[in-house]
């Protein structure tokens, strides 16, 4: 059933409203039923596995290979149910003798009720991920998916109310104007996934509410090839990180800055890789993934007209096909350089000196991931330490997001705040301090007359 905006309007408000009483029960604070309701979230998950991959292929045409990708939510379900009791265990900390007899103590407390809104591109991983967080740090939540998937987003929601108690967790399906009417209500956190340009609206929506953001947003991710390095795994798997679910993925290789010396291998190692994933004719190969939506297809295909075409170089927009593309001799000027591209065409630059490549790098917005292949610890180290990115990953592409213990997220415009493994528990927590005196010993020292103690207050502060 479609509703209406003024009926999705006053569902959100209604549902936030359930969710507040839920949440001021306390049952959702209970760690017994956060760990029961994982469970049931896996288990759920682990049922609709299925129509889940179907849903993405429906969306996305993606592979059924990389449509399961979507089903590594579960990793996260499991890594919490995993360590949740001992997350939720406050940390003792020593006080000092100024503050005898005393005991510090800090508590993760849940936020309260949060809103999640996620993207297309991953849209079940993206939607699930962030609610396990919400969910193993004793929240209530409300989902809403993406409208330009809406195969996965109906299963989100069928999933959802098969498993929640609604005053719990929800799930609002909707576009635009669904996602404005769930911003204008008061939450007590936001986890937004998708670009800087809307990221911005959810941060100005937040702000009038002074409701804190998680931003998990995009940009262009360099990838660097320095001489010394073994080009043919690095060319395998920069073409698999770019090319996977056909270049629509936050992390993937956004454009190749490579060494000059090695550049003509290198293209034709990528080129080599390209036909030996996807064939002579890439149209045909069941492995490779379709654009989104016209309006993405037509977005994406522009820029093919820039530069040298090394592979690739096609389309087809009434299959929203775009064959994977190498171009050579870009420049920065070039359209295709001046937004994220988040489709299969890589750009190619090429550099003399590692120190060009890293100033180009540092005069841009900071982006979301940074790779760097390179035999060299040196040139590794470098790369290192003068950029800035919201990770890196040496010598692979995309791999940094499936280690639970890395925290992801993005730094200046590709984002805000961490999730995965226990940073999305933190993400979803306020650590409450609380500082607890004993009032069987007092010390004199602080009150008024002050006469007499001004030498012990200067001892104290260590002036
Ligand atoms: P998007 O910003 O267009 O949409 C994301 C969500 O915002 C959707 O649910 C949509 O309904 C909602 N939305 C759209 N316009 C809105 C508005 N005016 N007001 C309020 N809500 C609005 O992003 P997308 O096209 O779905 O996803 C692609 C982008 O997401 C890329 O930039 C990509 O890099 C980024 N992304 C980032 C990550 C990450 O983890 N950092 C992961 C996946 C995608």
């Amino acid at each position: 059933m479609t509703l209406t905006p003024t009926q999705v309007s006053s569902l959100a408000a209604e549902r936030l409203q359930q969710q507040r009483q839920f949440f001021a029960s306390g049952q959702s604070q209970d760690v017994q039923f956060r760990l029961e309701q994982l469970q049931r979230l896996k288990d759920a998950i682990q049922e609709r596995s299925a129509a889940i991959v179907e849903a993405v292929h429906a969306d996305l045409g993606r592979p059924e290979f990389e449509a399961y990708f979507e089903i590594a939510a579960i990793a996260e379900v499991n890594y919490a149910i995993k360590h949740l009791k001992s997350w939720v265990k406050p940390q003792t900390i020593r006080t000092g003798l100024d503050q005898f007899p005393s005991r510090g103590r800090i508590y993760p407390e849940p936020l309260g009720v949060v809103l999640i809104i996620s993207p297309w591109n991953y849209p079940f991983q993206l939607s699930i991920s962030p609610l396990v967080g919400a969910i193993a740090a004793g929240n209530c939540a409300i989902v809403k998916p993406s409208e330009l998937s809406p195969h996965t987003s109906h299963v989100i929601r069928e999933l959802i109310e098969a498993t929640f108690d609604p005053a719990y967790v929800s799930c609002l399906e909707g576009g635009v104007e669904t996602s404005q009417d769930l911003l204008a209500q008061r939450f007590d956190h936001i986890f937004f996934t998708g670009s800087t340009r809307i990221g911005k609206i959810v941060m100005a929506a937040a702000a009038e509410h002074l409701t804190p953001v998680t931003l998990e947003l995009g940009g262009k991710s360099p990838c660097i090839v320095d001489a010394e390095v073994n080009l043919p795994v690095a060319a395998k798997r920069l073409t698999w990180g770019k090319f996977v679910n056909a270049g629509q993925t936050c992390i993937a290789p956004d454009y190749l800055l490579v060494d000059r010396r090695c550049k003509d291998e290198l293209l034709a190692q990528i080129k080599g890789y390209l036909q030996e994933f996807f064939g002579e004719n890439p149209a045909e190969s069941p492995d490779l993934g379709r654009l989104v939506s016209q309006q993405h297809f037509d977005r994406v295909a522009a820029f093919l007209n820039n530069g040298t075409v090394v592979a690739g170089g096609t389309c087809d927009r009434s299959q929203r096909y775009i064959a994977p593309t190498v171009l050579d001799g870009i420049t920065w000027d070039d359209p295709i350089m001046q937004e994220e591209i988040f489709g299969p065409i890589l750009p190619v630059l090429t550099y003399d000196r590692l120190e060009e490549a890293i100033a180009q790098i540092n005069a841009r917005p900071k982006p979301l991931a940074l790779y760097i292949f390179s035999n060299r610890k040196a040139v590794q180290q470098q790369v290192l330490q003068q950029t800035s990115s919201g990770g890196v990953c040496v010598n692979d592409t995309i791999m940094q997001l499936a280690v639970p213990e890395l925290p992801f997220g993005g730094v200046g415009a590709s984002g805000l705040g961490k999730y995965h493994g226990k940073a999305s528990f933190d993400g979803f927590s306020h650590y409450k301090s609380v500082l607890n005196k004993g009032l069987w010993f007092d010390l004199n020292w602080r009150y008024a007359p002050y006469q007499g103690k001004l030498g012990l207050i200067k001892r104290v502060i260590g002036v």
